[in-house]
């Protein structure tokens, strides 16, 4: 689970060129700006990551000029309440993501560890900006429990990895910015999911639901499990018009597939057995950027991540997500080992 708040320790702290007042401070693998002065390195202090929406409170009232959110309503019902929005910002060309506070604002603050998450104390949630149109439709209950859903770690959280896996080489894809979409055959049931729900596949005002069938994924499901004797579901990112605002300048929606499962054994496939499925019946993957030996700072790989999108040299791709060629488990991510790197160019670009 993602703190968004936790009790971390200052490790560095940085001027910043041509910048008297403020400079930089190391937390974790991100870097966060500051007035000059107020921190240390060695102090503790209660970090809040970026997308973190920070209840409205007299101690957070300096960020409404710059932070402030009001409240999403759909009629009486308040679906995400108003607050403060922590983003990525640029200062005196210094990236910023997250900020800090003095421990003393939690009295109880001083006796916990490093570490410790914080989310709920404070009353923080995630900010989620409004759903896309045509994303809703019925659903037919929660994302099946049989299946993982969708997500990537962000390396800033993840700093043991460089050294844990440094020699290693790693795949990269091109992080698409669209909406997770998982389609599944089991037991001769066909089923469509979207990132948190399992969706009717046959509501066609649903474009995930639409794309499935144009693109004949029973069909294809059922040429997996024949071929590779399993029974398979594939995880991919939809991506095109009427979606996060069809960067890619799409003509029309398309799925690229980023996981292939077998579901029977609860196990993802190894990457050259997911090559070979994927184009035996047809399907593409997300976008292959080459691979690498892990030698890398996290500011490397923040550096490596900037860069255009492959699909349209217009638009910052959103970043690049990292796994190693055999499938393995990581104790730190708390499951499969894959990490995501975020440009930051594309978060000051797009964030609102
Ligand atoms: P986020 O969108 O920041 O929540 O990051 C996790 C999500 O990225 C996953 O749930 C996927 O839906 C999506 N994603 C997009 N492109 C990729 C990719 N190349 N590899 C893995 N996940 C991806
Ligand atoms: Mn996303």
């Amino acid at each position: 689970m993602r703190k968004l708040a936790s009790i971390q320790t200052i490790t560095l702290t940085e001027p910043i060129p041509n910048a008297d007042a403020i400079e930089r401070l190391k937390i974790m693998g991100w870097w966060v700006v500051a007035k000059k002065g107020e921190y240390r390195a060695g102090d503790r202090v209660i970090y809040c990551e970026i997308d973190s929406l920070l209840p409205e409170r007299p101690e957070y009232e300096f960020l409404r000029a710059s932070c402030f959110k009001p409240a999403i309503q759909e009629g009486e019902v308040i679906l995400q309440r108003a607050g403060f929005r922590i983003k990525t910002i640029k200062l005196r060309g210094q990236v910023s993501q997250g900020i800090c506070f003095p421990v003393s604002i939690i009295p109880s603050a001083a006796s916990l560890e490093v570490g410790t998450d914080v989310t709920d104390l404070l009353e923080i949630i995630k900010y989620e900006p409004p759903v896309p149109v045509g994303m809703g439709g019925r659903v037919k209950g929660a994302f099946p429990a049989f299946l993982p859903k969708t997500d990537e770690t962000r390396i800033q959280v993840l700093e043991p990895l460089l050294d844990r896996y440094r020699g290693v080489t790693f795949y990269m894809t091109e992080k698409l910015d669209g909406s997770s979409m998982t389609a599944f055959l089991r037991e001769g049931e066909f089923g469509l999911c979207s990132r948190n729900q399992w969706l009717d596949e046959t509501d066609d005002s649903n474009v995930m639901v639409r794309l499935a069938r144009v693109l004949d994924l029973p069909g294809k499901l059922a040429q997996i499990q024949q071929r590779f004797g399993f029974q398979p579901a594939i995880q991919g990112e939809v991506i095109g018009p009427g979606i996060q605002k069809n960067k890619y300048k799409l003509t029309q929606v398309d799925l690229r597939i980023f996981n292939l499962l077998d579901i029977g054994q609860y196990r993802l496939v190894d990457r050259p057995l997911f090559l070979e499925a994927l184009s035996s019946v047809g399907l593409t993957g997300v976008p292959e950027l080459g691979e690498i030996v892990l030698d890398h700072t996290i500011d490397q790989l923040v550096e490596l991540s900037v860069g255009k999108s492959v699909l349209e040299q217009g638009a910052q791709r959103e970043g690049i997500v990292f796994r190693p060629v055999s499938e393995q488990f990581d104790q730190d991510v708390g499951g499969r080992l894959s990490f995501k790197v975020i440009n930051p160019q594309f978060l000051l670009k797009y964030d609102e």
